[in-house]
């Protein structure tokens, strides 16, 4: 069975399509993670309209950019993450950006917008979904100041010497369709061991102008079989067994 395991499936419009097309490629799951305020209420409503869809709820951290009351909506976020505990799988979308978010005013709010969703995580006792982008250092240093199940890391395309530190704290990275033409995705799959790759699709983000979708994790597991010299069945087994491990809510 393959997992997308993030994926912000309530920007679909046609997502009955989506979920059908991926079912066809052995795609079975598939993780909703949260973005915005708004979007937190829609991935809970869609996961009860779809058994293929698992919410996870949190903010994500270019929120400080496109939502200016997002700083006096923290209590209700956190209430309605608390809401809805146990129909969630982990806390995500999450993260410190500095590469898309070029204003540096706002990275304290974006700190403190982290820091909840960590504290969330820990009081819930639930894995995190976390975005690093250009900010990877920070992310790295604060995570262990938190008892947290285990830590996912989307998309990395940081430092290749962090890497060696998150295999090394256990963390879990997720492999997107960038693994085509993305020097720094190939060197996670080249050095985080198999027992600690996922597959995610970020979709509907666009991959050489097509929009991504969790279809197109059979191709990702294709490429990433190959980089490795493993067989894809095997691999398949492994990633599918790491996705248990992390995220063990999605398969009760
Ligand atoms: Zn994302």
């Amino acid at each position: 069975m393959l997992i997308d395991i993030h994926c912000h499936a309530n920007l679909y419009l046609t997502l009955q399509e989506i979920i059908k097309d991926a079912k066809n490629c052995g795609v079975l799951k598939i993780i909703a993670v949260g973005m915005s305020y708004t979007s937190l209420e829609r991935i809970v409503e869609i996961s009860e309209h779809h058994d293929a869809i698992y919410p996870a709820l949190g903010i994500h951290p270019e929120e400080v950019v496109m939502n200016k009351q997002i700083e006096s909506q923290l209590g209700s976020i956190s209430s309605l993450i608390r809401k809805n505990k146990d129909k969630i799988c982990a806390i995500g979308e999450i993260g410190l950006d500095h590469h898309f978010v070029k204003d540096k005013s706002l990275y304290p709010l974006q700190m403190k917008i982290f820091e909840q969703m960590l504290s969330l995580a820990q009081e819930l006792q639930l894995p995190v979904n976390i975005h690093t982008k250009g900010a990877e250092k920070t992310a790295f240093e604060i995570l262990p100041s938190y008892q947290i199940p285990n830590v996912n890391i989307h998309w990395y395309s940081g430092p290749g010497d962090l890497i060696k530190i998150g295999i090394d704290r256990g963390y879990y990275f997720s492999i997107t369709p960038a693994i085509t033409y993305s020097p720094a995705v190939k060197k996670v799959v080249l050095n985080v061991d198999n027992h600690h790759l996922l597959l995610e699709s970020d979709g509907p983000v666009k991959y050489y102008g097509i929009v991504g979708t969790p279809a197109m994790i059979k191709s990702v597991l294709n490429s990433v079989s190959m980089i490795k010299e493993i067989d894809i069945r095997e691999l398949e087994n492994q990633i599918e067994e790491n996705t248990r491990t992390i995220f063990p809510k999605i398969f009760f």
